[in-house]
């Protein structure tokens, strides 16, 4: 989270970053006077022209963003002439033209100093978007103690911290401290003679502050469901429950609080601005780094894995269409967003660094603000494509091809790296006889839980996926054997405490798992590793099912 201090902190870093650009800009423009004197007063050569258009360039880019937005658009001007005389014949360009640069360089001297101060209005109070590893923790209200235990247990078996309260007096007080994740409240409490929709609805502690509830009740009447509604509840289940699809709701309530936090590499020369744009990306909640050096686009592409680039056009080694280029040849990158971010203004040159691969392209100097929406826009459109391509419908996992992938990807980087990876091969047991005992749509239920409690109960990192009808992969990077064990062992268990309904007949089901770690089968690809994964399921399911076994 981006709190107060850390919002302090990167004001002053953003300050700083001003500061030091304000206090490197006198020297530079005393350079291109010099420079524009030099053209003056010697024979007129085009290194000299073009060195002074590229270093113009430059602050028509930068200014803007530091506070100097007037001197941006007094650059711009001169770099425009600039390029005009690149593109005619020197002899055309006269004394009096000589003279009126000198002149407006004079002048970008006197406007360095006209400094605006709204550089940093922009710092969002916006909390980033929570990036979980520790469970949700859910309250569950139930003067039931039967039903309050037993809701209790299958919920934790989904990975959620449960806290039971079994009276509505009990969790009033509870909530004048504060609020949990999420709250699972009964509707009606017979012994203090209360509905808990009343009892909300008149606390200010419940109000003020933001909580979803999901309200359970046996009585399907009119009036709860207005008072639910109220009350701004984000679900109503009857009882019977049928915790399968009130997971299924539960989940689908914190992915839209937990996003992933977007990340975004920046490439710039200018390693000021590049700064700058990384802490203000920051101080939006996202993640972002700066290339130092335009060598190594490959391997940080690859260990920081941005959602986004954001590309300088113009840098003295190699262009930004070049650097795009480079990452379009690689698989796993051509279809990675880049966005091109630079003070050329001209259409043409636009669309042709477009040809090379980029995606969009935003025009310095870019405020603050329009940085941040711009990139945040980019990457919701390339999440929502991407998921459309490689997530599985009935359950939002990766599919079949997106899974082998993120294997390889994670085997290749644990060579680097030195660390293990290991994958496991999941598969539910009897599952036939789940389809025809209870029809098709039970099963799909059966399978989505086993995609839900994955999800849940694994870190953030691990990466699944459903590989087949109701088979599902697991990769665990940077992961011991033993503790990739205990991971899916924990999961086989819970998951076999899940109790599903079919009208009213509940029922249970198991999982077989099989696993390989790179530590054993040291050298091998990813496809390898998935091989010996599945002949160890196959192992499981021959000493009876509902198992786990270590590939060896
Ligand atoms: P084992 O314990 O050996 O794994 O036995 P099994 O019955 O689980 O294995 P089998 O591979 O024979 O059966 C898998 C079944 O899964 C067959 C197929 O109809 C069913 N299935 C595949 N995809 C889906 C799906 O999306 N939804 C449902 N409901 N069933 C599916
Ligand atoms: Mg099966
Ligand atoms: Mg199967």
């Amino acid at each position: 989270m981006v709190d107060k201090n850390t919002n302090e902190n990167l004001v002053k870093k953003l300050a700083q970053l001003q500061e030091k650009y304000l206090q490197s800009l006198p020297e530079e423009l005393t350079y291109l006077e010099g420079l524009s004197k030099t053209l003056q007063a010697n024979t007129l050569d085009a290194l000299t022209i073009s060195t002074l258009h590229q270093r113009l360039h430059k602050i028509t880019g930068s200014a803007g963003t530091f506070g100097l937005p007037k001197l941006s658009q007094m650059s711009r001007s001169i770099e425009q002439r600039l390029k005009n005389w690149q593109d005619q014949e020197l002899e055309t360009i006269s004394t009096v033209h000589l003279q009126a640069l000198c002149e407006d360089i004079e002048e970008l001297k006197q406007n360095m100093t006209e400094i605006e101060s709204t550089v940093h209005s922009y710092l969002p109070t916006k909390q980033r978007p929570s990036f979980q590893e520790k469970a949700e923790h859910i309250w569950l209200v139930e003067d039931d103690p039967f039903l309050g235990q037993e809701l209790s247990a299958q919920i934790t078996s989904f990975g959620y911290e449960v806290t039971l309260y079994s009276s509505l007096k009990k969790v009033e007080t509870a909530i004048k401290q504060g609020l949990p994740d999420l709250m699972l409240v009964d509707v009606i409490f017979a012994d203090e003679n209360k509905n808990s929709t009343d009892v909300l609805r008149l606390m200010p502690e419940f109000n003020a502050r933001h909580c979803p509830v999901i309200f359970m009740s046996a009585l399907d009447d009119f009036q709860s469901r207005i008072q639910a509604t109220q009350l701004g509840a984000e679900g109503f289940c009857l009882k019977p429950l049928d915790v399968p699809r009130l997971m299924s709701k539960i989940e689908d309530i914190f992915a839209k609080r937990t996003a992933p936090v977007p990340r975004v590499l920046i490439v710039d020369d200018d390693s000021n601005l590049a700064n700058h744009y990384k802490l203000v990306l920051l101080s939006a909640g996202m993640e972002a780094e700066v290339l130092e050096n335009p060598k190594d686009i490959l391997q940080v592409v690859m260990s920081f894995n941005p959602e986004l680039v954001l590309m300088d056009v113009y840098m003295p080694d190699f262009t930004g269409p070049e650097l795009a280029g480079v990452l379009r040849q690689h698989e796993n990158w051509d279809s990675l967003p880049i966005v091109f971010l630079s003070s050329e203004t001209d259409l043409d040159k636009q669309i042709s660094a477009m040809e090379y691969g980029a995606d969009d392209f935003l025009t310095k100097p870019i405020s603050d603000s329009q940085l941040i929406s711009a990139v945040t826009v980019r990457i919701l459109r390339s999440r929502q494509l991407s998921a459309l391509i490689s997530r599985d419908s009935l359950t939002g996992l990766l599919k079949h091809s997106a899974i082998k992938d993120a294997l390889s990807v994670e085997v290749n980087r644990s060579e680097r790296s030195n660390t293990k990876v290991v994958v496991a091969m999941l598969d539910i047991d009897h599952f036939k006889e789940v389809n025809d005992t209870y029809g098709h749509a039970v099963g799909d239920v059966v399978i989505s839980s086993v995609a839900a409690i994955l999800r849940q109960r694994l870190r953030q990192y691990d990466i699944v996926g459903r590989y087949g009808g109701e088979e599902f992969v697991v990769v665990l990077p940077d992961c011991e054997i033993d503790s990739a064990y205990t991971i899916i062992e924990e999961l086989r268990v819970h998951f076999s405490q899940v109790k599903f309904r079919h009208n009213d007949f509940f029922f249970n089901c198991t999982i077989s798992a099989g696993l390989a770690s790179t530590s054993t089968f040291e050298g091998s690809n990813g496809a390898d590793l998935l091989i010996e994964a599945d002949k160890a399921m196959y192992k499981a399911k021959q000493l009876g099912r509902n198992r786990v076994v270590i590939a060896k």
